[in-house]
């Protein structure tokens, strides 16, 4: 079948794009691998309505919505390949088959690229997080690390102390110049300049080569993230952010390619559910729009 649009990505940008578009009546597959970014989280935060409710939960009551709607179609799959033809797109899925449509939509989100600290992966999204207003207020202003992971991090260890009493922890990572450690010193950040051997306990425990053990409440640190190759193999021209680059949008969140729209964490420099639904929301819209007017 011939799909009005084929969007990738499956969570919160990809559910709100489909939602447009099935409210408008058009043929929609969703291909979703089911890798969402917040996975390893027990609640999210931040978003109306929905403020500490499992992530897995809003994004399974928004697909049974959009799933009420005949005229859309859902695949578990991963897509591979996307090539271009005169009558729009084709998409190879990775374990065979294929299917097109005239418009795309890229949700696909950003794989986080965490450091290699021993015992780090474990606690990401439940003691390890990235974003303070996503999970800091839980930590109920106490001990908090931010883990350095480029120079870059000073603008996570100057805002922390917001949420708690900060240490930041540079692990080799970089050394602040004299304005930088004014500026610590201003925000009453504390200094741990040693190198980590590994995080450990049952809560957080950051374990120093010299052997100190440093309990936490919560560590945060700013992650590389990395998009998927499927734009880039379309032609779509990215930007570079702080942490990676993303795919470059315009106001409608269409891309650089005719017929081709992106929207949530994948199309900018950083996100939240709150902005990957608002951004669907557009890109569904703006996807209608080229299939009614032309691309
Ligand atoms: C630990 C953690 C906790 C977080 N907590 C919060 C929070 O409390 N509040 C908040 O607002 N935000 C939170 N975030 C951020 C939030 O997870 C993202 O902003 C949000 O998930 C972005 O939505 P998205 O739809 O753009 O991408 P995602 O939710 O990451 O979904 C992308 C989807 O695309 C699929 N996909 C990728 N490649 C392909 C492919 N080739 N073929 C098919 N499917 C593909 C993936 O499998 C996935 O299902 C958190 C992030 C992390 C890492």
């Amino acid at each position: 079948m011939h799909y009005d649009v084929i969007i990738l990505g499956g969570s919160y940008a990809g559910l709100s794009a489909g939602l447009q578009l099935a409210r408008a009546r058009r043929r929609v597959l969703v291909i979703d691998a089911g890798e969402r970014r917040n996975r390893f989280a027990s609640a999210s935060h931040g978003f109306l309505t929905q403020d500490g409710a499992p992530p897995d939960e809003i994004a399974a009551e928004a697909r049974a919505q959009l799933m009420d709607y005949a005229t859309v179609d859902w695949l578990q799959a991963k897509a591979e390949e996307i090539q271009r033809h005169e009558e729009g797109f084709s998409v190879r899925l990775q374990h065979g088959g294929s299917r097109s449509a005239r418009v795309l939509v890229l949700a696909t989100g950003v794989v986080d690229e965490l450091p290699d600290v021993p015992g780090l992966a474990e606690r990401w999204g439940r003691h390890v997080f990235h974003c303070p207003y996503c999970h800091g207020y839980e930590l109920n202003q106490g001990r908090i690390g931010v883990l350095a992971t480029s120079p870059l991090s000073m603008h996570q260890a100057l805002m922390l102390p917001d949420w708690g009493d900060t240490t930041f922890f540079l692990n080799g990572c970089f050394e602040p110049d004299e304005q930088q450690l004014a500026q610590l010193q201003a925000r009453n950040v504390l200094l741990e300049r040693g190198a980590i051997a590994r995080l450990a306990g049952a809560g957080i425990e950051v374990v120093m080569q010299d052997d100190r053990a440093l309990p936490l409440d919560g560590l945060f640190l700013a992650p590389r993230m990395r998009i998927s190759m499927l734009a880039s193999q379309i032609g779509c021209g990215l930007e570079e952010g702080p942490f990676g680059s993303f795919i470059k949008t315009d106001a409608t969140k269409a891309t650089s390619v005719p017929g081709v729209f992106a929207c949530g964490d994948t199309a900018r420099a950083a996100g939240s559910v709150a902005l990957a639904v608002g951004d669907g929301a557009m890109a569904g819209a703006a996807a209608h729009r080229a299939l009614m007017f032309g691309l």
